[in-house]
């Protein structure tokens, strides 16, 4: 049975087939869907995406105790019910912008809570992340922790701070993605001693307190061994700095980058076993090298809203070109999911109201923007008598989609849609016409 919702495309336990063989999300119908609130149209299910914080944030506690945190990488998806959605949930977050920070603010989120990233903060960002409170900044270098401790010295206040390490780990995933190597945009690597050097420095400064390290490997890791050998260079590397300069760290964060199932190949990751195991690994590394274990954080954006996303298309133009190619256009493309084009990301593609008829067709399911690289994915099944009108879901688009999506070729952004307890709303309106012109002066 499981065997046959495979091959039928159904990676995940929300997903199934109604009698008239079209697909259902969450036990609700896509033409349905489709039918009130048009197309494109991203979907989120969100009494998975808070099934999948729970269970996130049971597993830290299990592994780490009481003062273990989760922080969603709210980059992932980025809109106020999200927020929400944490606030009430009990989830820390990740944001990287003033304009996250803004959206989380407009929902009514702790920001005491949030932990600003990204690698170069500008003094704007820097300045507004303080006046709203943001409890911790995560200092990408030593530049950025100078221009925290000035806008903390103007304000007088002591300002939270993790400094960004690089563990020097290649997890052997997307090169395009892959953050935790010495050669990094982010971070400052350990290898070098770059990474001691801005210790002492930010123990040198009277409004900063630093709290501790982060370090963020990459992303879709599959491997536990990556956290594993993550902690293990970012544990020995607190003994080392107590043991030289008499600073023990607090508060590690081993980042985000846990795998998500695109296409069927893919393995379903047990997040909490993973977490378990990271928790087994630090209680003992940290007793072998005699330091406090410090409060330990992930970090997961896509893990946890990736698998309750499914984008709702219309099929347009259905092109054969014999001996070639075939292709099926859909009414959006490279500005709602631009992940193919970025660095070939995989996506399971289904013909969301033909569900049970025999897939006999490959063909390339392209967008509609006026780009050769706007495709959506290659080499997709599709049943032959697919054409005009027919519904094409892709699977999998909770993370990086909406928070990726632009409006090139004056192309409005959908909305999003959210699923709970068998009723749906719009979370995010879709785009007008209007929309696109009230910044044109
Ligand atoms: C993007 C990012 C994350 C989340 O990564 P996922 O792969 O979505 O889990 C976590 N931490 C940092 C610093 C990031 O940049």
């Amino acid at each position: 049975m499981e065997k046959d919702r495979e091959a039928l495309g159904l990676l995940f336990d929300h997903l199934d087939i109604g009698e008239d063989g079209v697909l259902r999300i969450a036990g609700q119908d896509c033409a349905a869907l489709a039918a009130r609130y048009g197309t494109p149209l991203y979907i989120m299910d969100e009494d998975r995406i808070r099934e999948r914080c729970r269970s996130y944030l049971g597993a830290v506690r299990d592994a780490f105790g009481a003062d273990g945190q989760v922080l969603f990488a709210s980059k992932a998806a980025s809109f106020k019910h999200i927020y929400e959605i944490m606030k009430e949930e009990g989830m820390g977050i990740d944001v990287v912008s003033c304009g996250e920070i803004r959206t989380a603010l407009a929902a009514g989120y702790p920001l005491s809570k949030a932990y600003f990233h990204s690698n170069n903060k500008t003094d704007e960002d820097i300045s507004y992340a303080m006046a709203h409170g943001v409890g911790t900044f995560v200092a990408d270098n030593e530049e950025e922790l100078y221009a925290v401790e000035k806008e903390a010295m103007k304000r007088g206040v002591t300002q939270k701070v993790l400094l960004r390490l690089t563990p020097g780990i290649d997890p052997h995933t997307f090169e395009a993605v892959a953050t935790g190597r010495v050669d990094s945009k982010f971070g400052s690597a350990i290898e070098t001693g770059q990474a001691e050097q801005v210790v002492k420095e930010a123990l040198a400064l009277p409004h900063v307190r630093l709290t501790g390290f982060h370090c963020h490997v990459g992303s879709q890791v599959f491997d536990s061994g990556i956290y594993l050998r993550a902690a293990d260079v970012m544990l020995s590397f607190i003994a080392e700095m107590k043991a030289r300069l008499g600073y023990e760290a607090e508060e590690l964060d081993l980042g985000g980058s846990l795998g998500v199932r695109y296409v069927k190949t893919q393995p379903v990751l047990d997040y909490g076993s993973v977490i378990r195991s990271v928790g087994a690994f630090v209680r003992e590394k940290c007793a072998g090298l005699g330091i406090r274990m410090p409060r330990v954080s992930f970090e997961p954006g896509r893990s946890i809203v990736a698998d309750s996303g499914v984008t709702l298309y219309t099929a347009g133009t259905v092109k054969r070109i014999p001996g070639y190619k075939n292709y099926i256009s859909v009414d959006g493309g490279m500005t709602d999911n631009v992940r193919y084009a970025l660095y070939g990301a995989p996506y399971t593609v289904l013909p969301a109201t033909k569900m049970t008829e025999p897939r006999t067709m490959k063909a390339s399911v392209v967008g509609r923007c006026c780009e050769s690289g706007d495709i959506i994915q290659e080499d997709v099944e599709m049943p032959a008598s697919i054409r005009r009108g027919d519904l094409v879901a892709v699977l999998t688009t909770g993370a990086y989609n909406y928070s990726m999506a632009s409006n090139y070729n004056r192309i409005p952004r959908p909305p999003v849609v959210m699923l709970k307890g068998g009723t749906s709303f719009e979370a995010v309106r879709r785009e007008t016409l209007d929309d696109l012109v009230r910044l044109d002066v």
